[in-house]
């Protein structure tokens, strides 16, 4: 474990890996850690990524490229500390028409992708007995979503990931927990057409979309020493959208 401490904040300075910091929640997760001068790495596919994060190429369903990607990361930055799953995608449409493909592609990046990261990373944290794992899901993991029955399942799957890595090494010093984004402004948002857009924001309580620095925050906290007796929690970031559900 790292014993350097980071100029911004003084506290310790971890190594981080968060999954698609190309874009979207995930680029402002790792835009977040690095101003707190954690050591911070991405596995992404494709595209820039912000300044100061090291990139490993992989993408989540190959489980042979995800653990070299943890691999180059641990030689570059040492032992990862905290893994925050983020890569994730929508293949959204109607039950009826939804193909066995649309199904398992869903499955394969948000839930079986999360679990390649999770297993790889849990190694280190085991050795280090300290880790911090936070699975990004979403609102529609428990309250539903019409068109969403692949990526709901998906989403609602990381709930039992995450408490059952508690209940396995939860003694270890190592945390799990989902934050569950509502409605956050990027580019799988902004792929809703407008109507449907402002139909959601009506059922907001906060009556807007979040920016993707919310969620991040969020992501901190649950990352940080302080959070160290909080695991298989489901944290809601959704302006009251599902409350919980
Ligand atoms: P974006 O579509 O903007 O970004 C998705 C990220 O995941 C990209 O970096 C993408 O990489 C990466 N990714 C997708 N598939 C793979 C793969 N097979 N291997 C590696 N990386 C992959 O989405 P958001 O930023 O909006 O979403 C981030 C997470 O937050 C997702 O898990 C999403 O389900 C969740 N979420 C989002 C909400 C929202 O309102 N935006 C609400 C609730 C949850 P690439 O650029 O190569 O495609």
């Amino acid at each position: 474990m790292s014993i350097e401490t980071t100029a911004a904040t003084g506290r310790r300075s971890r190594v981080v890996v968060v999954t698609g910091a190309n874009r979207g929640i995930g680029r402002a997760i790792a835009e977040r850690f690095v101003a707190a001068g954690d050591k911070v790495a991405t596995i992404y596919r494709s595209g820039d990524l912000p300044e100061g994060v090291f990139g490993a190429v992989a993408d989540v369903t190959d489980s042979a490229a995800v653990d070299a990607a943890f691999s180059q990361i641990e030689a570059e930055l040492g032992p990862v500390e905290v893994l925050v799953a983020n890569a994730g995608i929508t293949r959204d449409t109607l039950l009826m028409r939804m193909s066995d493909e649309d199904f398992a592609d869903v499955i394969d990046v948000n839930l079986t992708g999360t679990f390649r990261c999770v297993r790889r990373a849990s190694k280190g944290m085991i050795k280090g007995r300290f880790g911090r794992i936070v699975l990004i899901s979403s609102v529609i993991g428990l309250y539903g979503g019409a068109g969403q029955v692949n990526y709901s399942a998906s989403k609602a799957a990381l709930v039992g990931v995450a408490r059952s890595i508690t209940r396995e090494i939860g003694s270890r010093g190592i945390t799990a927990n989902v934050v569950a984004p509502g409605f956050i402004d990027t580019d799988m948002t902004a792929a809703l057409p407008e109507a449907k857009q402002d139909e959601y924001k009506k059922a907001i309580p906060a009556g807007r979309f979040a920016d993707p620095s919310e969620v991040a925050a969020a992501v901190e906290f649950l990352s940080s020493d302080e959070s160290g007796y909080i695991s298989g929690a489901v944290i809601p970031v959704d302006g009251g959208l599902g409350m919980g559900h």
